[in-house]
Parts: C-alpha cells; structure tokens; sequence
C-alpha cells in the first residue's frame, strides 16, 4: 500500500458516510436528549386539547364588540369568571362574557378574549370593553400548536430539550432513536506507555486513547478504551479483531502511515479486511486509513495527537454521524464544531495546493486570527489556540488580511 491515490477531503467524507445507521432502540423520553429519531413521530394529541386564551381578560362573543372604542364602549354583563384547570358551566351568549385567566379554556359561545387593559369594570357585573375584537383574538385553537396525527418531528432529527418537551406534551413516554454508535479505542507503538504509568527512557505516554475517547463521547459515541498494541502484527491481530466483534467501530491510532514499523495498514489486510482509502489530502491526518471489516468501519487514526484529534473532528464525526442516522451536514465540520466565528488573519499562511489544511489559529476579541504556526508535533499548538482555520485545498495558502471562518473550539 502507498499513498499514490491520497483522496480529497471531500471524498473522504462520503466515504465515512458511507455506513448505514445502526439499529433502533427504545428510550423513554427523559433520556431521549441527544439521541436521534429512528423515524418519523406523529402526534396522537392536540396541543392544545381544547381552545385556550393566551391573556387575561373576557371571554366574549366578538361581534358584541364592533364599534366598541373609548368613547363608546361594548357593555357586557359579566355571567362569571372561568376555573383553571376546568371547563365554564354553560354557554357565553348574546352580550355576556365571563372572566378568564391565560390559558383557561374558552367557554363555548365564545370566540374571542378582549385583554383586560381593553375593560373596565363598570358597576356590579357589568365590564366595559373600549376596543373592538375580532374572532379569535387572544387564543390559540385547539390543535394549532401541534396538530392531532400529525408529523411533528423527523426521522434523523437530533432530540433538544424543546423536542422532548413537546413529546411529553403529547403524552409520548418513548421514542424509538438509533443505537449510539459503541466505539472501541486501541493504540499502538512499541514507545507507548499508560497515561497512569512513568516512562522509560524513550517511552510517552499514549495520549490519543483518552482523547479519542472523549472526542467519541462528545459526539453521542460510547468509547471503550482497549489499551496499547505492540507494533507486533501478531498482538495487533487479536486486538483488533477482539475490538471490531464487540465494537460497531474501532479506532486504531498509530502505524497508519507507509513506513516499514507501520502496520495498521497490512494488518487489516491480514484479518480479511477491505481497504476504502489509505491517505487523505490533508494536514493533519494524511496517513488516515477506513477500511471494513465484516461491514464494519475500521479506521488507521493517525498517531500524531494532534493529527489523530484533527481527522477525528472531521472524518470521525461524519461516520458517528452516518450510524446514528443524522442527515449529513452542508459542511462536515459543523458536527464537531457548531460555533463558526469569523476574523482576518493577521500573518500569511502557506499551503501545498491540492492539501487541505487546517490551521490552529488564536482568536482575539477584536476578531485578528493569528496562525500558530508549528508542526503537527507539537501538542501545545492546539492548547494555544481558540480554533481551526481551513485553507481550502485550490489555494497555496491565505494571505495575512483575509477574511476566514473560525471553527470554534
Ligand atoms: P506513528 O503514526 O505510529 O508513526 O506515530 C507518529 C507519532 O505519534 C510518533 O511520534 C508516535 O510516538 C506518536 N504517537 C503514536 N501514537 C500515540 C499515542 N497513542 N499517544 C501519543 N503519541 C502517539
Ligand atoms: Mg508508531
């Protein structure tokens, strides 16, 4: 395998995408946020359930009102005030109206609320009513707000608050959403040590298991960690296969590039999996592999922290994003950054034309984005910065004064 066929960013892409969603599950509502909608959910109530005001004020028959204004005023005769929580004993008629409070229920006859700022209340039961109303003012009808069998949220939406406030509203106490993806993290490198352990001479710790970890669970993954490998295509083997039959995904970082210690590539091949891409048009994370494995994703992270964040924001998110059924987004980075902010570079960046970079960058308030411009080496490039700029693949780089997008962290 080389690196003869690195593939545009936005291939790659629909490549990761690529996976079908996984199955559905069950939850109850209270634990739906988050979760994406495996199908399509009709509501089997109106919302409201019956006619409701939406101010203070009387319940009338609007036509008691025309021509009603300060000067000449529409006089009512009040026949009671209507209970929360409770329907009005009887019928509004001809120049009657009853009191009622935001989101008591209209009584029948009525069709309209005048705002109690439109009354005054005149002696004993008679109202006042200086300005004129029409017919459905200051209510909201039956069904209006969620119709009775209609679709009120869609297969492959994303459950907010809101959403799941709503689905109680109707009475819905489940919903059926995708399975969050489970996602098996396993590194490898004869130098890696446990974040818990001391290095020898000539040993780091393996920072891209706890990483990719909490990129997983950022995304609605649930990761398990598997530990370190060997670079040992034996050891590396049983790994990976222990991890891809318990996991829907795995992540392996390290050894994805072409070099001789580098086996990522040759033991997928070894354990009968089909490789999709070996190398992407990127910095950082060209040497990214995806494979499949009996239909499942494998993916060579890079070994780079740096690089193997980077190529998780983008590549990882859209495959989390494709098994959880999520439609795919007009920009595959908006998944993992929701915040763009925009700014003007202040320093030229260089680029190779046909690579997309992407540049960690320090945001100021007043909107100057400087580069940070040190290697895919250095971890600390990524704690300094706010967020990401891209450099699009056409272009040899950006000039300092451009204006650029941020990707907020
Ligand atoms: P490799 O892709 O295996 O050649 O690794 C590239 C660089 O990333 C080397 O400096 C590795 O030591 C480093 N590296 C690989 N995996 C990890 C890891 N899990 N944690 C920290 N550094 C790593
Ligand atoms: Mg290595």
């Amino acid at each position: 395998m080389n690196y003869l066929t690195l593939k545009p960013v936005n291939e790659a892409v629909e490549l990761f995408r690529g996976f079908a969603a996984l199955d559905a599950e069950r939850v109850r509502v209270e634990s739906a946020v988050g979760r994406v909608l495996a199908e399509d959910v009709a509501s089997p109530e109106a919302v409201p359930a019956f006619d409701r005001a939406t101010m203070d004020g009387y319940a009338v028959r609007a036509r008691d009102t025309h021509g009603a204004s300060e000067s000449m005023p529409a006089y009512l005769k009040v026949v009671g005030r209507v209970p929360m929580g409770a329907v009005f004993g009887r019928a509004i008629g001809s120049e009657e109206a009853a009191e009622i409070g935001t989101g008591g229920a209209m009584p029948e006859g009525a069709d309209a609320v005048v705002m109690v700022e439109y009354t005054r209340r005149a002696g004993g039961d008679v109202v006042e009513v200086v300005k004129a109303g029409a017919a459905g003012d200051s209510l909201i009808r039956r069904g209006e707000d969620i119709a009775e069998g209609g679709v009120m949220l869609r297969a492959g939406h994303a459950l907010r608050v809101q959403d799941v406030g709503a689905l109680a509203a109707v009475g819905i106490r489940e919903v059926s959403v995708r399975r969050r993806p489970l996602v098996a993290i396993l590194s490898t490198g004869n130098e890696l040590v446990a974040t818990d352990a001391t290095p020898g001479p000539g040993q780091v710790r393996d920072i891209n298991s706890l990483c990719l970890a909490r990129q997983v669970e950022a995304l609605g993954g649930i990761a398990t960690i598997a530990g370190i490998a060997r670079d040992d295509e034996r050891e590396l083997e049983a790994k990976l296969v222990k991890c891809a039959e318990s996991a829907d995904v795995v992540l392996l970082s390290g050894g994805s590039s072409v070099g001789a210690r580098d086996l990522t590539g040759t033991v997928f091949e070894k354990v009968g999996a089909t490789i999709v891409l070996h190398g992407i048009s990127i910095a950082p994370g060209k040497p990214t592999i995806l494979a499949t494995w009996h239909g499942k994703p494998i993916v060579g992270m890079p070994g780079y922290p740096v690089s193997s964040m980077v190529v998780f924001w983008i590549f990882g998110a859209a495959l989390l994003g494709a098994l959880e059924g999520r439609p795919k987004a007009a920009d595959p980075m908006a998944r993992a950054f929701p915040t763009r902010v925009e700014g003007r570079l202040v320093r030229n960046v260089a680029s190779k034309p046909g690579r997309e970079d992407y540049v960690r960058v320090k945001v100021a308030p007043n909107g100057d984005v400087e580069p940070i411009l040190l290697g895919t080496a250095t971890l600390s490039t990524l704690m300094r910065a706010d967020g990401l700029v891209r450099v699009p693949r056409e272009l040899e780089g950006l000039a300092a004064g451009t204006a650029v997008n941020v990707f907020r962290f």
